[in-house]
């Protein structure tokens, strides 16, 4: 493990506060054009955030100088989605100056809370996939590690969710609207992007064959870099995100033939590529700007990597030695024949010379096994969009198949057809996951039990195929951000307990673990959990309306809404609290509060009736005097980052109920456990890691295994069978039917019972449902015990060291990017 100093004195950037009250005063005058007296808190923020980006700056100079320097071997990490959150607090911190700039900011009569609210989340990003990216980039710049991170520099992130009487409301999110302090543009690295158009085949004088492809279109893609300060400030690497334009030739020759207005047009539907980011997570869209998106950014990125290898070099043969591609998901997989056309059309290379760096080259993160969410392109589309790169891939699968496949398995034609890059349906499809195996050197799950389904379940002919190409790496979070900068109480208990080392060497919290017994521990701990559940009533107050106590269990599910995450599972425990307390409102149970936060994909009819029901549900039990506030229920809109934030310190529970076999990992349940929540949860992705860290007596599992959950789905599940032999289940079901809990609107609620019933209940939450009551009663129960529940809280917070995101960086480097690391400012 790479040691990065990170304590305090070490930080390379001292900076005293008057220092940094004149540089916020200077840029409120010289860099914003206003002054004390007018500026409002956007301005003040502003101003602040051009203080620190004096440092940042250096850091980064520092940085580009040190690497570029001496050459070295740097992680390319290509992903679709950057869930990046605000970037304010986390600098000031990474830089170790957050304590100096909210003393010199209070002196200027300003409150570092309220400023830091002012920046919107840049949330280029859905949920868990985006949000790894950025966990990643803030890890590989804490170890010091060469890496640039490429993305889309969406103009509108995810949407912003409003609920309309209990209904999800989808409106843009304009991230930039009043400019983002942290973005700087590279007009002097723009890449041109060609689409659409045919292919010539032309033979050269000396009678080679070339392909040459003539684009019906050119696009610019204008570079964006977003600082990435690594904690401790020793090195700053970049995100760099590209924005689409029209290429400014290609509107001049519609200008002259007289199109001014075609030329706008043309000029529209450039920008709508990176106009907006597509708001599905784990489902595909399979629109041909979604692969629009997904090639003009792995095109600008490869160009950019190649220029900047060929400043250094005068042929290909170190390439592979510099440069490691990380597909993020199959999104970017298009980035494999992409690589492939510019080695060898453009750059000259012989197929198998090309072929043979490629492969040494990329490496592919799967992260779903979910079948809707496995991208497949239609061959006819993908032709249309890019015909050179449909004829590469038939190249890379005559191949594959003919060399490799025939070669195991001689005379198997359905073997090749099983294996084939190009499915044989009607209409012949893409599949892009095969391609992203065939061309990388090594393709990883994303926890253990994820990635033994992908060799078994997934990619077993694969598998058999190249075992030495499966690996796993198991998620991270960075626990700067999801403890230090979020959780500034329980750090400060932790700093005292442990040293102020743990936010580099998480698993130093260990020791923490000898004082879960003590009382004296046991009470400041749960006196900071006191703490943030008061401050986050204050927030569900503001957002909700709804007044919730402290002393209650804060049950928490936050993530975005899918049937596979069972959000409608919880649903049905709190319907039967809810009708059990109708039934005897003495019943002794805890107090409870429910809280979720979860955008559902705006095309995703059932995960909106979810919302709507868990909303409705909401509203008649928080109204309901007859249970005497024993539960509540909130819908927090909006749910993003910067809400995450404020949710998980305050955690008691954390809900990680998926259908085992379904979420491949989980981050959530991390970000919970490190915070001092417990699970309860499924022997699913991650959660089975966080079992075996914590032991099995500080976590809640229920459920059937992922093995049972296959193996009844296989004989045939009937989810009738639980509905008609569990009258509680089957009351509460059948008051879903009725309006109780949407007066005037008889059967508002029936889709989800439909769902569960005649819809077969896919993700079987009728087969879970009563293991996920009794778990739910041995949570109330170890409730009651105040010392039981300290200790296992705290057992959690302290055994979860290993799902730091710096562990996962550092594995991905031992086994597949073999990176050293260069911190650049000692
Ligand atoms: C961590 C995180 C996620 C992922 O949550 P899971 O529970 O792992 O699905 C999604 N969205 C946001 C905003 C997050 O911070």
């Amino acid at each position: 493990m790479v040691q990065v100093s990170t304590a305090a004195e070490d930080f390379p950037f001292y900076l005293d506060k008057e220092a940094f009250k004149q540089s916020v005063q200077r840029h409120l005058h010289t860099t914003y054009g206003t002054v004390e007296s007018k500026a409002n808190s956007l301005a003040w923020w502003k101003a602040t955030c051009s203080a620190i980006n004096e440092l940042v700056f250096e850091g980064l100079t520092e940085t580009h100088k040190k690497h570029s320097g001496i050459d070295t071997r740097a992680v390319h990490y290509l992903s679709l989605e950057f869930l990046m959150g605000r970037l304010t607090r986390n600098n000031l911190y990474n830089l170790g100056i957050f304590e100096t700039a909210r003393d010199a900011l209070t002196e200027l009569g300003q409150d570092i809370d309220t400023l830091c609210s002012e920046e919107p989340d840049m949330a280029l990003g859905n949920g868990g996939l985006g949000r790894l990216a950025a966990c990643f980039i803030d890890s590989l710049a804490t170890l010091g590690y060469p890496a640039i991170g490429y993305g889309i520099h969406y103009e509108h992130g995810l949407f912003r969710q409003e609920f309309r009487d209990g209904h999800q409301i989808e409106r843009p999110d304009s991230w930039r609207d009043y400019g983002n302090p942290w973005e700087i543009c590279r007009p002097e690295s723009i890449q041109k992007v060609p689409l659409y158009g045919y292919v010539e085949t032309e033979f050269g004088p000396n009678g080679k064959m070339r392909k040459v492809w003539h684009p019906g279109e050119m696009i610019r893609g204008v570079p964006w870099d977003i600082p990435v300060v690594g904690f401790g400030g020793h090195t700053v690497n970049i995100l760099r995100l590209w924005e689409s334009r029209a290429d400014d030739y290609f509107d001049w020759d519609v200008f002259n033939a007289g199109g001014y207005v075609d030329a706008q047009a043309e000029k529209a539907r450039a920008e709508a590529i990176s106009k907006v980011l597509y708001p599905n997570d784990e489902t595909l869209a399979g629109k041909e700007l979604r692969l629009t998106q997904q090639y003009f950014f792995c095109c600008c990125s490869l160009q950019d990597m190649l220029r900047r290898y060929k400043r250094r070099h005068d042929d290909f043969s170190h390439f592979a030695e510099q440069i490691v591609i990380q597909l993020n998901d199959t999104h970017p997989t298009i980035a494999i024949p992409e690589l492939m056309r510019q080695l060898v059309d453009l750059e000259g290379l012989k197929w198998e010379e090309a072929w043979a760096i490629s492969q040494q080259v990329f490496a592919y993160t799967n992260h779903t096994l979910l079948p809707e969410a496995l991208e497949k392109w239609d061959v006819v589309l993908f032709e249309h969009v890019l015909p050179r790169h449909l004829e590469i891939i038939y190249e890379i699968n005559h191949r594959f198949l003919d060399e490799v496949v025939a070669k195991k398995w001689p005379n198997d034609d359905q073997m090749k057809q099983r294996l084939s890059i190009i499915e044989e349906g009607n209409p012949r499809m893409v599949r892009m996951a095969y391609l992203g195996v065939v061309g990388c050197f090594k393709t990883n799950g994303v926890a253990y039990m994820h990635s033994e389904l992908i060799k078994k379940e997934l990619f077993p002919y694969f598998y058999e195929l190249w075992p030495e190409r499966f690996t796993n790496v198991t998620n991270g979070i960075t626990p700067r951000r999801w403890l230090k900068a979020c959780n500034p109480r329980l750090s400060a208990l932790f700093d005292e307990a442990v040293g102020t080392h743990w936010p580099t060497d998480l698993t130093l919290l260990r020791q923490v673990v000898a004082k879960a017994d003590d009382p004296k521990f046991q009470k400041r701990f749960m006196a900071i959990k006191h703490q943030n559940k008061q401050d986050l009533a204050k927030v569900i107050l503001q957002l909700t309306g709804v007044e919730v106590s402290a002393e209650a269990i804060f049950d928490i599910q936050i993530k975005r809404l899918h049937e596979y995450k069972r959000q409608h599972l919880n649903m049905l425990h709190i319907l039967t609290l809810y009708r059990r307390l109708l039934q005897d409102p003495d019943l002794d149970i805890q107090p409870r509060v429910f809280i979720f936060g979860a955008k559902a994909a705006p095309g995703y009819k059932l995960a909106k009736d979810i919302i709507f029901g868990i909303n409705k549900i909401g509203e008649r039990i928080n109204a309901d005097e007859r249970i005497k506030g024993k539960i509540k229920v909130v819908f927090l809109p909006n749910y993003r980052v910067s809400l995450a934030e404020q949710m998980i310190p305050a955690g008691d529970l954390s809900e990680q109920i998926s259908t085992a076999g379904k979420e491949a990992s989980g981050t959530g349940n991390m970000k919970f456990a490190l915070n001092g929540a417990l699970t309860i949860g499924t022997m699913d992705g991650a959660n089975v890691e966080i079992r075996e860290e914590v032991g099995d007596e500080n976590i809640f599992i229920f459920g059937l295994s992922a093995d049972e959950v296959s193996s009844k789905l296989k004989a045939g599940y009937n989810s009738r069978d639980y509905y008609y032999n569990n009258p509680e289940l089957k009351a509460i079901l059948d008051w879903l039917d009725s309006d109780y809990f949407t007066p005037n609107q008889p059967g508002a609620l029936a889709s989800i019972k439909r769902s569960l019933l005649d819809g077969g209940d896919p993700f079987l939450c009728l087969a879970d449902y009563e293991s996920y009551i009794c778990a739910q009663q041995a949570v109330d129960q170890a409730y009651r015990d105040k010392a039981r529940w300290a200790k296992m809280a705290i057992i959690n917070s302290a055994s979860v060291g290993k799902f730091n995101s710096d562990r996962s960086i550092q594995d991905y480097v031992d086994t597949i990017w073999k990176l050293k690391s260069y911190p650049a400012i000692e």
